[in-house]
């Protein structure tokens, strides 16, 4: 079980991975464009070749998130072109700089139901894996419920799947606020079983790509969005504990996107919270 964090991407990619490291990490995750932005990433050869480099060096996996933005249940087809493209272009450069895999947020159907939109969301992630030469997975993240978000219950999420005959690359990334804001006890010790043998029903355990570690600031079923730093929120330091001693994430890495104690994002701290609990665990670092 890897721990790490994402890293925030000021200051150019030349400073992803030496930031990473400084922050003790064995993992990161990276934008590559700004997130609340359509432009698209430009990365210079010279620039893709030495991150790829650091990055070896490190020896550290790698994710992408992308933009914000994209919303595959959109509504109107511009919006649906740029969240496509965003996705081809994110897929290219997972391959191009070593990358695992790209982590996004379905979408939104804005309460028009998963139904309507699911042949929209199929064609689209279809077409953004036929586009993709390389093997980075497409990691979809489930959702924290509110505003009619796409892939809140591990059943939509594994509907997709199976819409893309279990296509290998489609996996799974599980943020833990996201899913105690949806209602899943994943805290409690019985909770924790039962919601990762739903995973496991509806979407296979085998998919569960990475782990998104972040407390929450709502209550259990809160349905909002609202990351904490590790051990001061309503999951806490004894639920955090109690997920990772789930056999579930044994080799699962755990990416930081908590707001920091500075609230200047993932920092130190909650690095070493989390590698301190994971001891607790008995989990052996890599
Ligand atoms: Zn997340
Ligand atoms: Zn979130």
């Amino acid at each position: 079980m890897r721990i790490g964090v994402h890293v925030s991407g000021a200051g150019g990619l030349e400073h992803i991975v030496p930031k990473g490291l400084e922050l003790e990490a064995e993992v990161i995750q990276l934008f590559i464009s700004a997130p609340q932005q359509w432009r698209p990433p430009a990365i210079a050869e010279e620039q893709a070749e030495s991150f790829r480099e650091a990055l070896a060096r490190a020896q550290i996996p790698a994710y992408f998130h992308g933009v914000y933005l994209v919303n595959l249940a959109a509504d109107n087809d511009a919006m649906l072109g740029r969240s496509v493209g965003s996705l081809k272009q994110y897929m290219r450069w997972a391959g191009e700089l070593g990358v695992r895999g790209t982590v996004f947020h379905v979408g939104s159907h804005k309460g028009k139901g998963f139904d309507t939109y699911r042949e929209q969301i199929l064609k689209s992630m279809r077409e953004v894996l036929d586009y993709a030469d390389n093997d980075a997975f497409l990691i979809m993240e489930n959702n924290a419920g509110q505003g009619g978000g796409v892939g809140t219950k591990f059943s939509e999420l594994g509907e997709i799947i199976r819409g893309l005959d279990g296509d290998s690359r489609v996996r799974i990334c599980l943020d833990t606020c996201h899913a105690f804001a949806m209602g899943y006890d994943i805290a409690t010790e019985d909770g924790i079983v039962i919601a990762m043998e739903e995973f496991d029903r509806e979407i296979g355990i085998d998919r569960l790509e990475l782990v998104h570690a972040n407390d929450s600031k709502m209550e259990l079923g809160g349905l909002r969005d609202r990351h904490e730093n590790i051990g001061d929120g309503k999951i806490g330091y004894d639920g955090f504990r109690t997920i990772m001693s789930h056999p579930a994430f044994r080799n699962v890495p755990f990416v930081l996107e908590v707001p920091g104690i500075e609230a200047g994002g993932p920092d130190l701290e909650n690095v070493r919270r989390l590698k301190k609990l994971r001891e607790e665990a008995g989990i052996p670092p890599p």
